[in-house]
């Protein structure tokens, strides 16, 4: 059982290297399908083994070992983080084609968190891939797309009138809301994602201010709590659930 579990945390950890990779090169507008891995200092091309995860990080001390320039940090925290969401997603399905699914969309959910806090942006794209894994979930789950659209939409109203009386949410958080809300089940469970990402949202504001990081005036981005709002609603709701009816 061990070897699966590193196995799928180096596959996690892969993902997360290439993401990284991702989210850097659209924030400088490159290429970032098609252009071979790189040292963004000296250009160096790097080989196989420059490209292990965490590990080459580590080994080289988050340095380039061709011209000793620092790796952005980024990089590590994608490839633990990722590798630790499918290990996450591996003790929930197992080995299943909803392993793969949730392992993505989780995986989506930290870029956009990602990209928001450093950025204060969310890209239509990424919702869109979100909401189309969503869709094929539901779908191979024999779930009623047409009840959870309902659920999408709800939220999306709401965050569409956040949105224009305050002015203090983007409308990448309305976009995201819709998929958010196509991830419930029920009243409920929409119910949990709602109060879950507020809550969140309004607790870490608050410690903000208390340490004096943040004034009341400045917004907070909401990408990443709804994201949290929906991981839990995934995780939490959706597994305990099932173990509850289950006992
Ligand atoms: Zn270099």
């Amino acid at each position: 059982m061990l070897p699966i579990f590193f196995l799928i945390f180096i596959l996690g950890a892969s993902f997360g290297s290439f993401f990284s990779l991702f989210y850097r090169r659209r924030e400088r507008g490159e290429d970032f399908i098609l252009k071979k891995s790189y040292c963004e200092s000296c250009n160096r091309k790097l080989k196989f083994f420059d490209l292990v995860p965490i590990f080459s990080y580590i080994k080289n001390r988050g340095t380039c070992k061709y011209c000793g320039s620092k790796i952005p940090r980024d990089l590590l925290y994608f490839e633990i983080i990722y590798g630790l969401i499918f290990l996450l997603n591996l003790s929930l399905y197992g080995l299943t084609i909803n392993f793969i699914i949730r392992s993505l969309e989780i995986s989506l959910l930290f870029l956009i968190s990602y990209t928001d806090l450093k950025t204060g942006y969310i890209y239509t794209m990424d919702n869109i891939f979100l909401f189309i894994l969503e869709i094929v979930f539901q779908i191979i789950n024999k779930i009623n797309i047409f009840a959870s659209l309902k659920f999408g939409l709800i939220f999306f109203g709401i965050f569409l009138l956040i949105h224009l009386l305050t002015r203090a949410m983007g409308f990448g958080d309305v976009e995201l809301s819709l998929v958010g809300g196509f991830f419930a089940r029920d009243f409920f469970s929409l119910l949990r994602i709602f109060t879950s990402s507020f809550t969140l949202a309004a607790c870490f504001g608050l410690i903000l201010i208390f340490f004096r990081k943040k004034s009341l005036k400045e917004s907070l981005p909401f990408g990443p709590f709804l994201a949290l709002g929906i991981l839990i609603e995934i995780v939490l709701g959706e597994n305990l659930w099932r173990f509850y009816t289950f006992i």
